[in-house]
């Protein structure tokens, strides 16, 4: 086997790392940067831009530049999460096939996952850089609230991206495994993960070896973007005094101020103040040059946003009491995101567990750098930690009356296999359609549909008197095969359950010859 990689493919950003000499290593590309855009800009030409130069394409390219797809990964069309990202992306979003997400740029249409295929082929390409062989196993990480159709859809870019896909983790576990957890004792730790645009609170149980995720809760629109906004807001104010012009009027000198306002906060992660002097913004006409000129300091930063930081101690608070444990009982807190890396960040969060976090690792590549050390161990039968990962949700199907049976229970160790025997409601039936849902509430309405197929050619007999077996499966990676059948006939449903989010074979290898031919231009 080749070295495997681990892939933290992010909203906002991604990077690859890999166990090198022992120590887990996060992969630079050829400018030396360790963590990338995850844009993807599509040219007049045919080819691609992916990363920190795609990004810059935003201003310039919106229609043509796709950012955040991860928001869009394995959701049906009409999901809120879908309308939300359409409110608020410049790149058109479309309805496809079976309720899926399409992406439109020109006149060509792409799956979701071809998208993110396009992320994880440069992720690909940058750690083939340092390797110098060609790479093709990987693990690749998930949110922890991840259903199984977006960790299908996840899987399906992988392979989409030329990799073999080794195992989906969960980002929370992945932190958690760079900090070394899992070896020895008992421990329940929290995982503080506030990303460019999402924030996701894990609390995490972890054993010898498993990871049960004890309880989630998220805001899928709060991250460091917000962060920026607030600068932004004082910076056109600003800029308006000081040239009697509102600079939101043109396009990119409103970008430019936008790229300042992200540049002042990352400066405000190693200092408690930032001079800003900036000669040109934006040129008028008479060709007279407009600079911009101002200061921030991390008090008056702290001000401005300290509602969004409050927000996040609510989600706290929420997946504190999902779990059933007090704040205070953690053994510890794990700081996971760009925006963790600002000490006003890290005292509040300090303050809010009663014991400052873990922050020692860049919490910017913690969790690729978990996925990289979980790679080694799959693909080097010696090493220790293999990790066990559990079912993040319940999984049910549906029964009369609109209410659900589960048939594999929330945090069960995959991969499993669990068979529960079910009977006909009218006498005589001929067929049942049999709805898989996951979700942990009582009514089918409320839980999320993964998929339905038909079964008949069983016993016909009066209700009660038929047994159909139902039988789900999990693998290592959380993905679920499900099949029924009738012990008296012998008959089993012969289509085995494929999660509607998944793309089929066909659509996966036409998704696979477009990618192997699309060009990427690391630089334009
Ligand atoms: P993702 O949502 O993909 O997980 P990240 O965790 O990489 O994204 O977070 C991206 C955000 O982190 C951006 O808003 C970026 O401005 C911010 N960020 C990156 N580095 C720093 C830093 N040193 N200080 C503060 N914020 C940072
Ligand atoms: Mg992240």
């Amino acid at each position: 086997m080749g070295q495997a990689v681990g892939i933290d493919l992010g909203t906002t950003t991604s990077c690859v790392a890999a166990v090198l000499d022992g120590e887990p290593r996060l992969l630079p590309n050829e400018k030396g940067n360790l963590v990338h855009a995850s844009v993807v800009s599509f040219l007049e030409n045919g080819n691609v831009v992916v990363g920190n130069a795609a990004k810059a394409r935003l201003v310039t390219h919106p229609a043509e530049t796709v950012k955040s797809a991860k928001r869009l990964m394995g959701r049906f069309y009409f999901a809120e999460e879908v309308k939300r990202a359409k409110e608020v992306s410049a790149y058109t979003i479309e309805e496809g096939l079976d309720q899926s997400v399409f992406i439109r740029v020109g006149d060509k249409r792409y799956s979701v996952p071809e998208i993110s295929a396009l992320v994880l082929r440069e992720m690909k390409r940058i750690a083939e850089l340092t390797i110098k062989a060609p790479v093709e196993d990987a693990v690749i990480t998930v949110p922890a609230y991840f259903n199984d159709k977006q960790r299908q859809a996840t899987r399906d870019a992988g392979q989409i991206a030329g990799l073999n896909v080794l195992r989906i983790i969960n980002e929370p576990t992945a932190a958690a495994l760079a900090y070394g957890f899992g070896k020895g004792l008992n421990q329940r730790v929290a995982v503080y993960d506030l990303g460019g645009g999402t924030f996701d609170v894990s609390i995490l149980e972890i054993g010898k070896d498993v990871f049960e995720v004890l309880g989630t809760a998220g805001d899928t629109f709060l991250g460091g973007d917000d962060f920026d906004n607030r600068i932004v807001e004082v910076f056109v104010e600003q800029f308006k005094a000081q040239h009697q012009l509102d600079p939101r009027e043109h396009l990119r000198a409103f970008a430019t101020l936008r790229a300042l306002a992200e540049w002042t906060k990352v400066q405000l992660s190693q200092k408690s103040s930032v001079e800003i002097n900036l000669p040109s913004v934006l040129q008028v006409e008479g060709g007279k040059v407009l600079g911009f000129r101002s200061s921030f300091t991390e008090a008056e930063f702290q001000k401005l946003t300290l509602d969004l930081l409050q927000r996040t101690f609510v989600v706290c608070d929420e997946a504190v009491r999902s779990a059933a444990i007090a704040a205070s009982a953690l053994d510890g807190v794990i700081l996971v995101g760009g925006p963790s890396r600002l000490p006003l960040i890290q005292r509040a969060v300090s303050q809010y567990f009663g014991k400052p976090p873990f922050a020692k690792l860049n919490p910017e590549h913690v969790v690729a750098m978990g996925a990289a050390l979980q790679a080694h161990a799959l693909s080097n039968p010696g090493v220790e930690t293999m990790l066990l990962d559990v079912t993040p949700l319940t999984l049910k199907i549906e029964i009369a009356a609109g209410l659900t049976a589960p048939i594999i229970d929330k945090n069960t160790p995959v991969p499993i296999e669990r068979t529960r025997v079910f009977t006909t409601t009218q006498d005589f039936q001929e067929k049942v359609k049999i709805r898989v849902l996951q979700g942990e509430e009582r009514m089918a309405a409320d839980c999320t549909l993964l998929g339905e197929f038909e079964f008949s050619g069983f016993k016909k007999a009066r209700r009660g008197d038929v047994s159909i077996e139902v039988t789900f499966e999990i693998d290592a990676n959380g993905i679920v095969n499900v099949s029924a059948r009738d012990p008296a006939t012998g008959k089993t449903a012969t289509q085995v359950i494929h999660l509607s989010g998944g793309l089929t074979d066909a659509q996966l290898a036409e998704s696979r010859s477009r990618s192997d031919t699309t060009q990427i231009s690391p630089f334009e």
